[in-house]
């Protein structure tokens, strides 16, 4: 599943791929044929994350913005709104024409945005050459849910756990529910940081699980939930109210740094450079887990390996970077979890 900083590329994208065009809009697979309809031939005026949530609004085609003006967006109310949630399998692929407006938003062509990745760093290939003949978008792959067609590009949607059309009301109602989120620069209205550790410590519940409460924290993930409380020398099975205040409240700064970043990056790096030694052939003995988590970034220049990005995610029985205790898996509440038994206590 995403975390909350692949979310918040994916709008970034769908900003800059499309915003402001007129957008056909259809379901190849068939499931979403009447929401496909509400929003074939309008234009795409606001594309936002919150968490894992990401919503796309739309306009009707006529609402224009002026030529040399200011980009009159509609207020919210006045648009429709397209709500995705990816879930576990849920993925966009994006493909473009090779203009240049696409090649720095969405990297290579065809690129599934889903479970252990995100939009790709590197050079565009393009799909056609460039010139004067009309660009055809290529056939959809898979059960496509929906199909956005713009000017230069086309995104598809397979596997989403949510895909509706709703109104205003109900995109306040969704945010209303979730947790801050640390990405966002507004966090204010939703109490932003006060509002997570009033959350944490009013639960019995373990921090490790409440990480993942999209209700405590919004886009949070397997990935920075072992990672972060990695960072704050936290065990991840202490119950929420046993934590110290000024301890989440380090966790939740910590998380703006690090997602922000990931959001920055697309790829999700926590280890401090002194402690990347790579997995592989560092501490003879161990496993190999050359190839169990990859990201996008993966082989670009200057991007930090996989096997040496994370303290503990997907490193159990590995020595801990810092410690050298194997590292801890367990499941909870069906997810794993990993920790370091001697750095978080
Ligand atoms: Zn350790």
């Amino acid at each position: 599943m995403p975390e909350g900083h692949t979310v918040h590329r994916l709008a970034r994208t769908f900003a800059e791929l499309f915003a402001g065009q007129v957008l056909a809009v259809s379901s190849p697979q068939g499931r979403f044929t009447a929401g496909a309809a509400l929003l074939d031939g309008s234009r795409l005026v606001a594309s936002r994350a919150w968490g894992k949530q990401l919503f796309l609004g739309f306009a009707d085609a006529s609402a224009r913005p002026e030529p040399g003006g200011a980009p009159s967006v509609p207020p919210d109310d006045d648009l429709r709104w397209l709500r995705v949630h990816l879930g576990l399998y849920g993925a966009w692929t994006f493909a473009g024409d090779g203009s240049s407006a696409v090649v720095h938003a969405i990297g290579a062509p065809r690129k599934r945005i889903g479970e252990r990745d995100s939009i790709p760093a590197g050079p565009l290939e393009p799909l056609a050459p460039q010139g004067e003949e009309a660009w055809t978008p290529p056939a959809p792959r898979g059960a496509v849910r929906v199909r956005l067609v713009g000017a230069h590009a086309v995104a598809d949607l397979t596997g989403p756990t949510a895909c509706e059309v709703v109104s205003a009301d109900e995109v306040r109602a969704v945010e209303a529910r979730l947790g801050p989120d640390p990405i966002r620069d507004d966090p204010a209205p939703a109490g932003g940081p006060d509002r997570f550790v009033a959350a944490v410590r009013r639960s019995r519940t373990s921090v490790g699980q409440l990480l993942m409460n999209q209700d405590v924290i919004a886009g949070v993930g397997n990935i920075y939930r072992a990672e972060v409380l990695f960072r704050a020398g936290l065990d991840p099975l202490t119950a929420g109210r046993d934590v110290p205040a000024e301890t989440l409240r380090g966790v939740w700064d910590d998380l703006v740094v690090l997602m922000r970043d990931g959001a920055a990056t697309g790829a999700i790096v926590t280890t401090r450079p002194q402690d990347r030694l790579p997995d592989d052939g560092a501490h003879p003995g161990a496993p190999v887990r050359t190839g169990t988590v990859r990201q996008n970034t993966d082989g670009s220049a200057g991007s930090v390996p996989a096997d040496q990005a994370f303290y503990v995610y997907h490193r159990d029985g590995l020595p801990c970077r810092v410690c050298g205790t194997p590292v801890l898996m367990k499941e909870l509440a069906a997810r794993k979890l990993y920790w370091c038994p001697t750095c978080q206590r």
